[in-house]
């Protein structure tokens, strides 16, 4: 994705425009990434460009875990284990 484009977003649960972004891993536009939200604590990764921007119901869990596994080292601790709807600090729980 285009960093333009965070100008445009919005979080998809609670409507937020307080959204911040981490990148992950960059060529001619943003390739990998999060969208963290600071309304709600919600996190939307960016995944081969495109921002997945979908909420909760249409999540999916496993993958949500995949890719914050892949990304853990450079994630901050809020994103990796507190991220919400899930995070790798659930088990912890
Ligand atoms: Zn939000």
């Amino acid at each position: 994705m285009k960093r333009d484009l965070m100008e445009l977003l919005a979080c998809p649960m609670c409507r937020s425009e307080e959204l911040e972004l981490i990148v992950l891993a960059e060529s001619v536009e943003i390739d990998e990434g999060v969208i963290a939200c600071g309304g709600c604590g919600r996190y939307y990764p960016i995944i081969d460009t495109i921002p997945v921007m979908l909420p909760d119901q249409l999540r999916d869990r496993e993958e949500d875990l995949s890719f914050l596994t892949r990304w853990q080292r450079k994630l901050p601790r809020r994103v990796a284990l507190e991220g919400r709807p899930h995070s790798l600090g659930e088990a912890g729980r």
